[in-house]
């Protein structure tokens, strides 16, 4: 180790407590995206955490800028030519079975329990901390930095459109501290499409499964009219569903496993099992039996053979589709959400109507779609070995740089990859899912942060030296 390595390593001691209590204060407030007219753009809650960051910011002597509370930036040095950090302080929303106040962080055996831990609000205090060590330690540096803070990167991302429509000098090169170390040098492009069924002729009253569009749901449900417990009897046990009676009738639900729409792996989709079980529980009309075995069948699998899409290539592996949504329309459809990562040479154009075809078999059609392109950085280059090596330097690791399906920041910039700051091989707090970025109990392990503090401030040195 060398006398900058020891420098940073003492800076990271003196500041750990205020950098875990800074995460904290961010966590504690509730900041989930959503489109609002009290408070626009994307609601109360972040702007309270966007000024919270730029207050924190400012206290350890940043200048700021807020861009009308879509995003807010820290600088450091002389500006005409930068190098980028891209976090962001809006969160998804608890969802069920937290053991943990959400919104009430706490720290436990070393880690940090609480919404944003992890996904972003952690990250965005490690990098603020990687631009205070620079400056603290007084590094020259012949590019300024600049840390962007985002408030809509959960929901669509049209924080960074407006970012760019302010400050079209984009930095010269950027890291997204938002996913796992090394290095993700390709992002899946992502299709978001609604899809409607026949209307449906007969007892199917409610209709409901998911949060979001973006997560496999744990939980689904319908109520059929004109039954009572006993007909629910009938139910044959091995459906996995569960049965209730209510006003209206009874009630059916399946619950599921949860997971990332990114890697629906090991999941186990709610509607899916609703669906396959209603289609098998023989009280429900012929029609709608069929409606119900149709949608079933379209999430059979997690890699686009249910709609006829399965493909792969290469650079950035396998197609994954999931349903995150399910509603019944006014007028008697089931309205019907897909999530579809495809691998970077595919065609989102040549897919829709792949899809197209496949629902209209079936009698459903597709009402609104939307496409995020894919994003590809050559792995060989520069740029992507330079970061790799001091990641597997500092942990010690033989790590290569890799390809996600989920969405950052990186997709919409120059020169720009996703960049950490979380540790695959490192031990985790929970079991399963439990603990991970979205999902309940969202946890990060503090050293964990501290690391890529160190991590990032000697990438930002050799990207001054590259660019
Ligand atoms: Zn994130």
């Amino acid at each position: 180790m060398n006398n900058l390595e020891n420098t940073i390593d003492l800076f990271l001691e003196r500041r750990r407590r205020d950098i875990t209590a800074h995460i904290i204060r961010l966590v504690n407030i509730k900041s989930v995206s959503e489109l609002s007219q009290d408070h626009p753009p994307y609601g109360e809650g972040c702007i309270r955490a966007l000024a919270e960051a730029l207050q924190i910011a400012e206290q350890l002597g940043f200048e700021t800028r807020n861009y009308e509370n879509h995003c807010g930036t820290v600088l450091y040095g002389p500006q005409q030519k930068h190098l980028g950090m891209f976090a962001h302080v809006d969160v998804v929303p608890e969802g069920n079975g937290w053991e943990y106040n959400p919104f009430d962080a706490v720290e436990k055996e070393g880690y940090l329990i609480g919404r944003g831990t992890n996904d972003d609000k952690g990250p965005a205090m490690a990098a603020l901390y990687s631009m205070l060590c620079i400056r603290e330690l007084n590094i020259p540096m012949r590019h300024g930095i600049r840390l962007m803070l985002g408030c809509n990167e959960e929901s669509g991302m049209a924080d960074i459109a407006h970012y760019k429509e302010c400050e079209p000098d984009l930095p010269v090169a950027s890291i997204i501290p938002d996913a796992l170390f090394p290095v993700c040098y390709a992002e899946k492009g992502i299709l978001s499409l609604n899809a409607v069924s026949p209307v449906l002729k007969g007892n199917i009253v409610k209709l409901h499964g998911g949060v979001a569009g973006n997560m496999v749901p744990d939980s689904a449900c319908c109520v059929l009219s004109g039954l009572n417990i006993k007909t629910a009897c009938a139910i044959p046990s091995g459906l996995g569903l569960q049965v209730q009676t209510v006003e209206e009738g009874i009630m059916v639900s399946a619950k599921g496993i949860s997971s990332h729409a990114a890697l629906p792996e090991g999941s186990e989709n709610a509607i899916r099992l609703l669906c396959a079980g209603l289609a098998g529980c023989g009280l429900l009309s012929s029609h709608d039996t069929m409606v119900m075995a149709n949608i079933a069948g379209f999430l059979g699998d997690y890699y686009g053979q249910g709609l006829s899409i399965a493909c792969e290539d290469e650079v950035s592996g396998r197609l994954t589709h999931i349903c995150g949504l399910m509603e019944l329309t006014e007028d008697q459809k089931v309205q019907l959400n897909f999530n579809i990562r495809f691998p970077v040479t595919a065609k989102p154009e040549a897919l829709l109507e792949r899809i197209r075809g496949s629902l209209a078999d079936f009698g459903f059609a597709i009402t609104d779609w939307s496409v995020s392109p894919s994003m590809f950085v050559d792995p060989q280059s520069p740029f992507v070995q330079k970061l790799t090596a001091i990641y597997n330097r500092v942990a010690g690791t033989n790590a290569q740089p890799f390809v996600i399906g989920a969405a950052t920041y990186a997709r919409h910039l120059p020169n720009a990859v996703a960049f950490g700051p979380h540790f695959p091989d490192r031990p985790r707090l929970f079991e399963g899912q439990r603990g991970e970025e979205h999902m309940a109990d969202e946890c990060v392990f503090i050293q964990n942060i501290l690391d890529s503090i160190k991590i990032y401030v000697l990438s930002l040195i050799e990207m001054d030296r590259m660019y």
